[in-house]
């Protein structure tokens, strides 16, 4: 039932995705305008919608009878249908995670891309948790990207974005997946409920959406195992049966009570805990959960959305209890827990972990704590810096050209042929911060795409445009030698024309 309500419900169009509004605008744009990028990286926390973006896109791009400025994929002809089902052959779906091999990419992606679409407009390389690849594979998939041929799109996906190389990332368009606002989810939650004709309560979408962590998709495989029970109305009590009861109030206690040094509450809570049938092991994680929330919330004075999903209740909780507790003794804490929750797998009795962590923590505390620590008035935190969504600047071709001699200069210093070369180098096109570079000769060519060298230039040029900045080189006889970039490149590099 979970996963039949997850297919069911996933977004088949545009206009079924829920948030990442700037990401699905910018999409649009670009198909509207037909100018979509021969790669993109989506990044972001699991369930933010980064795989179901790109099937939407790929079915848009594929689709046999979107019209000229539509973004819609029509979701009836050939191409559609047979993404829906997972079975197009011109959109291929590789799952990283399990297709490590450098051999696999080989086959899959490179082999792949250089034969033309069978049915399709174009063909379409979906690869889910990029950043699995291996360092060979990466390479290997850079050669695709460096080149891309004019009827692949690659769209890479990742959850870690500091693992995909550099080199990788600056050849696509960047877009980055924000963890759904709350309204979102449970909007969508709601939305799922209705057309099931179920109505669920309030506190039970809470629960879901505290205990999915802010993942859309294990929100959504919830609702459905809930749904699956066929009441008319899914109350608290019907919900028990399968969503674990928080023990949100009781780690916030036992914490405080072991900053205060109180070993008789903190092991009368333990066993209380185990005779009411709670796992001590889910306990102590949700202890570890617990303390790292609290140091969080004490530095920055806020509870940042990237730390979960929190009832107004919960949150009042968390920012009312870090006032008291100081973020070296909740630093403390934590080691004391990481140290000790292995134990579970060697030791057979479940309470031994936890008292150990009350034992030591205790007895680390000094033994005299000035009074005033636990009367502490807060001290006035001011709000951490609002963290801007990343978004893809699009430079001006003006900007471009200007910047774009400061961009090599260093390197004509240091190399003078290169001047010689860029002489015959004309920028005749900039679209989505790529520049397509003209070159009259195809060694000047190989010079350019130097891997090395390319990477140096890119890197300059985007610096100085304060976006990132890609280019690409074409051969073009015809390119004369009284084009007036030609001309100014001569004038800026001192270089002559070899006719
Ligand atoms: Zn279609």
């Amino acid at each position: 039932m979970s996963h039949t309500l997850y297919r069911k419900y996933r977004p088949q169009q545009f206009a079924d995705i829920h948030g990442q509004v700037g990401i699905i605008t910018t999409l649009k744009n670009q198909l509207v305008s037909g100018r979509t990028a021969h790669a993109y990286l989506f990044a972001g926390t699991r369930g933010t919608g980064k795989t179901t973006t790109a099937r939407v896109l790929a079915k848009a791009v594929n689709c046999h009878t979107r019209a000229a400025g539509m973004f819609e994929p029509c979701g009836q002809c050939p191409s559609c249908t047979d993404i829906t089902a997972g079975r197009s052959i011109d959109v291929i779906e590789l799952d990283a995670a399990t297709h490590t091999g450098v051999d696999t990419v080989r086959e899959e992606i490179i082999e792949n891309s250089r034969v033309l679409p069978t049915r399709d407009r174009c063909k379409i390389f979906i690869i889910d948790e990029v950043h699995m690849l291996s360092t060979s594979s990466f390479n290997a998939l850079l050669k695709s990207l460096e080149e891309p041929p004019a009827h692949v799109i690659y769209i890479l996906a990742t959850t870690e974005l500091h693992k995909i190389p550099a080199t990788v990332a600056s050849r696509c368009q960047r877009f980055i997946f924000q963890p759904l606002a709350l309204s979102v989810m449970q909007e969508k939650l709601r939305a799922i409920a209705a057309a099931e004709n179920v109505t669920v309560a309030d506190s039970v979408v809470q629960k879901i959406l505290a205990v999915s962590g802010g993942a859309m998709r294990d929100a959504e495989s919830l609702l459905g195992q809930l749904l699956a029970l066929h009441a008319d109305t899914i109350t608290d009590e019907v919900a028990a049966a399968l969503l674990p009861p928080s023990s949100f109030s009781e780690t916030i206690e036992f914490i405080n009570r072991l900053h205060a040094s109180d070993a008789v509450a903190c092991f009368t809570l333990v066993a209380e805990l185990f005779e009411s049938g709670t796992d001590l092991v889910a306990f102590h994680d949700a202890l570890l959960r617990r303390a790292h929330e609290l140091m969080v919330c004490g530095a920055t004075g806020v509870v940042p959305r990237y730390l979960g999903i929190f009832s107004d209740d919960e949150t009042q909780q968390l920012l009312g209890a870090t006032r008291a507790l100081p973020a070296a003794w909740l630093g403390r804490l934590i080691a004391q827990l990481v140290e000790k929750r292995s134990l579970y797998k060697t030791i057979a009795s479940p309470f031994l972990p936890l008292h150990l962590v009350i034992a030591t923590t205790i007895e680390a505390a000094p033994a005299q704590r000035p009074p005033e620590t636990k009367q502490q008035t807060p001290t006035p935190v001011a709000p951490p810096p609002r963290v801007e969504p990343n978004s893809v600047t699009t430079i001006s071709r003006e900007i471009i050209e200007r910047f774009w001699p400061q961009a090599v200069q260093a390197i004509v210093t240091e190399q003078p042929s290169l001047g010689i070369v860029l002489a015959a180098t004309a920028i005749t096109d900039v679209r989505d911060n790529q520049i397509v570079l003209s070159v009259r000769f195809p060694m000047h060519r190989e010079r350019l795409i130097d891997l090395k060298l390319k990477t140096r230039i890119e890197a300059r040029l985007s610096e100085l445009c304060g976006a990132t900045v890609t280019y690409v080189a074409e051969y073009d006889p015809d390119l004369m030698s009284h084009d007036p970039n030609v001309a100014a490149a001569l004038d800026t590099f001192g270089g002559r024309v070899v006719a």
